[in-house]
């Protein structure tokens, strides 16, 4: 079976946009892939974090990646933190990465103008250790959502500079990214994606939200004084509000535009923020069912870290021995 890594932050609650362009494709691909799916935490920490927050959260969205569908017998669900190969082989790539290439990162400048009091060196080399969790496992698709397709470019630049010095080490991931959903955009702000990290929380809806509240922030979110729903991206809102609306009921969008001809942005709103609700409610239940079930989820947690630790390390000891460590005694 070909291999595929993917992994989020437990940096908040996760958002519709790392729902549907991410963790709902990665639900659908685990048949056919050996899937390692990791809740990074060590890149959590590039942003200040309160400590007892941050294990709950990460807790929290490894449950939810069970509660969203993902089988722990067949995925391997695990915390980054409990595998030292991240860290290990990310130092190594560090020095096979030039600073020209990382000065290029959006994502760097990005929130690197957000959190300006605290412009650490690992928020610098974030798309290192992406590199690290990516080849550690050798594999060869990545899914993800379109703000993260340049992390994967270097990704591939880092592996293909390392395997011209020393042979065919890693394997060149290939990005997957899905039709539909790749990138959900802020509600309150539709020129922006939606971001966990995002201080307004009616920007976001987030996997947890009751549907009264998902149904309140899809009427406040911000469109344009128009009327026709239409799909172009003069009218981003409504553009954002059809993808969010054919991600989840797997409709085109010609079948949504003639769905809601003649209907208004208020009766379309509430279409939308009701089908989003209806879609969570399971996932939701499953979430607050797991919660409760604290051996299973702990039994999950070791095995599984187990079993990522065992593979990360069959790469971690052959790129070392190919950049020159001592062999173990
Ligand atoms: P943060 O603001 O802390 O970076 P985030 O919402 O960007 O949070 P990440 O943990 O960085 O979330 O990313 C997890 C996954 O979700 C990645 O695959 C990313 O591409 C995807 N993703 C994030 N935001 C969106 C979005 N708005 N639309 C589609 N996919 C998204
Ligand atoms: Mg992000």
């Amino acid at each position: 079976k070909k291999v595929l890594f993917s992994g989020m932050q437990a940096t908040g609650t996760l958002t519709l946009g790392n729902y549907l362009g991410a963790l709902k494709n990665w639900v659908t691909l685990s048949d056919e892939y050996e899937c390692f799916y990791c809740v990074v935490d060590l890149h959590s920490i590039t942003i200040r974090q309160d400590p007892a927050e941050l294990r709950k959260r990460a807790r929290n969205l490894l449950t939810l990646y069970i509660a969203a569908g993902l089988d722990p017998e067949k995925n391997c669900l695990y915390y980054q933190s409990h595998v030292s190969g991240h860290a290990e082989l990310a130092w190594i790539l560090n020095c096979f990465t030039y600073m020209g290439e990382l000065n290029r990162m959006t994502q760097f400048k990005d929130k690197a103008q957000k959190h300006a009091d605290n412009i650490n060196a690992g928020l610098f080399t974030y798309p290192v250790l992406m590199a690290a969790d990516i080849l550690l496992f050798q594999s060869d698709v990545v899914p993800v959502g379109i703000d993260q397709m340049q992390h994967l470019e270097i990704t591939r630049d880092i592996a293909q500079r390392f395997n011209n010095i020393y042979g065919d080490v890693f394997t060149i991931p290939e990005p997957y990214i899905g039709k539909t959903g790749a990138k959900i955009m802020s509600l309150q702000d539709p020129t922006k994606k939606m971001s966990k990290s995002d201080e307004n929380p009616n920007s976001s809806i987030y996997l947890m939200d009751d549907p009264d509240a998902i149904i309140r922030k899809f009427k406040r979110a911000v469109t344009d004084s128009g009327k026709e729903i239409i799909y172009t991206e003069e009218k981003p809102g409504i553009k954002n509000l059809l993808d969010i609306y054919c991600t989840i009921t797997q409709k085109t969008v010609d079948e949504a535009v003639k769905e809601f001809d003649g209907k208004g942005y208020g009766e379309f709103k509430l279409a939308v923020g009701e089908t989003v609700a209806d879609h969570l409610r399971p996932v939701q239940e499953r979430f607050a069912q797991l919660s409760k079930d604290k051996a299973f989820i702990d039994g999950i947690i070791k095995e599984n870290a187990e079993k990522a630790n065992y593979f990360a390390t069959k790469t971690l000891r052959k790129v070392q021995r190919k950049v020159g460590f001592p062999d173990r005694i």
